[in-house]
């Protein structure tokens, strides 16, 4: 759903990862597996290079016992997770954008974080890359379950790769669109209660079908159905205030066009006046913005 966005590019990054772990040790055992595996590609490799990992690995899971001891998660996952909460911008969850996924400070000056991270490629099914950097993904709760109940993932090499939140090459944001759907005659009518439109739509996803395993594994669809009143409340606006209507406000209260805009249908394009500041996009680090705003791209074209 969301590229994982790191605070240091990736090579630095990875340096900073490796001092985490005790590179030699690991090194040695991994040499110890025959496998032929840089201990690097293990631990910094993308997710091109694990799925070739898990594929070697794949070939001889009777060393399972030997890398679920070796590489045990549960040992570091206290610096992992200090380590996410330094580096890595985090506000909704990677996989479903539903739930708030952010770090805090306590009142005794400790992080804390409101997040779980989910191993992409499951720990049950190649205990080899529970340390892995990039197949580590921080997500909300239920989707890091929803995940760990399957012991092995659905997805192919390719949809694997595709699907993965830290891939360079991720474009799930870009390909695909969240949409309700009209089902039936009545879902047209205007209806000034909304509440009583939700029946007559159903919440899609649209795009390649590289992407469609993903989202049934995830339950997105089901899950986004709940939230459908969020596209609905922006259609609703988006049918209210037309371009035209915004523009005549504009004039008559000698506002910007897109100030007027923005405060009415909410901000769904990235503001450089943004009250607070361009770092902070903020339609971005809230729940349900793609879903938002792909309704809005939809129902509010430029020239309407
Ligand atoms: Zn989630």
């Amino acid at each position: 759903m969301k590229a994982v966005k790191y605070k240091i590019g990736r090579d630095d990054l990875a340096k900073e990862y490796l001092k985490l772990l005790d590179v030699e040790d690991l090194k040695a055992k991994v040499d110890g597996y025959n496998l032929s595996l840089d201990i690097e590609d293990v631990l910094i490799g993308d997710i091109t290079t694990l799925v070739k990992c898990r594929n070697a690995y794949l070939e001889h899971t009777e060393l399972k016992k030997r890398c679920v001891k070796d590489f045990d998660y549960d040992k570091h996952s206290g610096a992992i997770a200090e380590f996410f909460i330094k580096y890595v911008d985090t506000s909704t969850c990677h996989y479903c954008d539903m739930a708030y996924i952010n770090t805090y400070i306590d009142s005794d000056d400790n992080n804390r974080r409101v997040f779980e991270l989910d191993h992409y490629i499951p720990r049950s099914e190649c205990p080899l890359l529970a340390l892995s950097l990039f197949n580590l993904v921080p997500s909300c709760q239920y989707c890091n379950q929803r995940i760990k109940h399957s012991k092995k993932s659905a997805l192919n090499d390719e949809e694997l790769i595709a699907c993965c939140p830290t891939y360079e090459n991720y474009h799930f944001e870009e390909d695909v669109q969240i949409l309700p759907i009209p089902m039936d005659i009545n879902a047209l009518n205007y209806n000034p209660d909304t509440s009583k439109q939700l029946k007559h739509f159903r919440v899609r996803f649209f795009g390649p079908d590289i992407y469609q395993s993903h989202i049934k594994e995830l339950k997105l669809e089901d899950r986004y159905q709940y939230h459908l009143c969020e596209a609905l409340r922006m259609k609703d606006k988006c049918d209210r205030y037309t371009k035209g209507k915004i523009d005549e406000l504009s004039k008559l209260l000698d506002l910007p066009s897109y100030t007027l805009r923005d405060n009415i249908l909410g901000p769904v394009t990235i503001r450089k006046e943004d009250a607070l500041g361009i770092e902070f996009d903020a339609e971005y680090k809230r729940t349900m913005a793609k879903f938002r705003k792909d309704t809005y791209n939809i129902y509010y074209p430029e020239d309407k």
